[in-house]
């Protein structure tokens, strides 16, 4: 892994709605991704977000995937969504005209589109508008060619397991040489985090290299906090083991699954968790537990399918 600031590929462009997947209110912003159209009834797979969940607190898995329960958005969540969004629209315009003016110009479009209870929570629009000038002080999209933009990537592991998930940006060098950007609107984690900040990316690595047969040369997160960037290139091997712990965990989901056994793993991150209220280790109670998708006598294959975990 190493860290600095500079572009080295050539470009793609980038994601919004995995930060929406988990909230009960989507914002009226940005096109909703194409490739979801016509793709309401889909086998139950694993999500970065979710593995995630899984691996930090399995009832906040069965909170977020199984019961969805509703979650309040923040400030920090709907301005990542915003800046996402500005991104998106900048990459979708030729080459030349990526200009940070045009930028700012595209931010002022999405505020727009925001309704007021969202105008609300995202507060003064400069804070969002630093990070798209801290975007322009890392790379420049003029050089840039991406092949794809919230690019959703989806494949089957030989013992079944589904993964998906949308890349923010996917660069394609003319050599051929692939790079898997993703935008982060905080600041780069410490050293000691930074295998856990990759975890996402490697999933879409591993997605990549099953779904086409392709090894990204580099995965890069861009903080725009603080104008770090971190980098990884993946090899087969580590991808193959990283297989293997997906493999596991979604194992360990489907053992949890028949009786809803998620159990709480209390811990640092519980005072970001929405679901306190409802949380054994905080007095709670969590609601009936419904079941995994599908297993109920009286659904259909159509409803399990369509009330799978994304
Ligand atoms: S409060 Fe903590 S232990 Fe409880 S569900 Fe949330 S993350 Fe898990």
């Amino acid at each position: 892994m190493s860290r600095g600031s500079g572009p080295r590929l050539s470009g793609a462009t980038s994601t919004v709605r995995d930060m929406i997947e988990t909230t009960t209110s989507s914002p009226t912003l940005p096109a909703p991704r194409a490739s979801q159209e016509g793709r309401t009834r889909r086998r139950p797979a694993l999500s970065p977000s979710r593995a995630g969940d899984f691996k930090q607190c399995p009832l906040l898995y069965r909170f977020r995937a199984v019961d969805r329960l509703p979650e309040r958005r923040s400030t920090a969540q709907l301005r990542g969504i915003v800046v996402h969004a500005v991104l998106e629209r900048l990459f979708a315009l030729d080459p030349p005209l990526r200009r940070p003016e045009r930028a700012h110009g595209l931010l002022a479009d999405v505020v727009a589109e925001l309704d007021e209870e969202e105008r609300a929570l995202l507060g003064d629009p400069a804070a969002a508008g630093a990070l798209v000038n801290a975007y322009f002080a890392m790379e420049d999209p003029r050089r840039l060619r991406p092949e794809a933009c919230e690019l959703f990537l989806e494949t089957e592991l030989a013992n079944g397991v589904g993964l998906r998930g949308y890349v923010d940006r996917l660069d394609v060098s003319p050599e051929g040489d692939v790079r898997i950007v993703d935008y982060k609107t905080g600041s780069a984690p410490r050293e000691v985090f930074e295998a856990r900040a990759l975890f996402q990316l490697k999933f879409y690595a591993l997605v990549l290299l099953r779904a086409r047969g392709v090894l990204p040369r580099q995965l890069r997160l861009m903080y725009l906090a603080d104008g770090q960037s971190l980098t990884h290139s993946p090899t087969v091997a580590e991808l193959e083991r990283f297989e293997r712990t997906v493999v596991a965990l979604w194992n360990a989901i489907l053992r949890a699954a028949p009786t809803g056994d998620f159990r709480p793993n209390p811990g640092r991150t519980c005072s970001w968790c929405p679901h306190q209220a409802v949380c054994p280790a905080f007095g709670g109670t969590p609601p009936d537990y419904p079941g995994w998708p599908g297993t109920s006598p009286d659904a259909s294959p159509d409803d399990a399918l369509e009330t799978a975990p994304p």
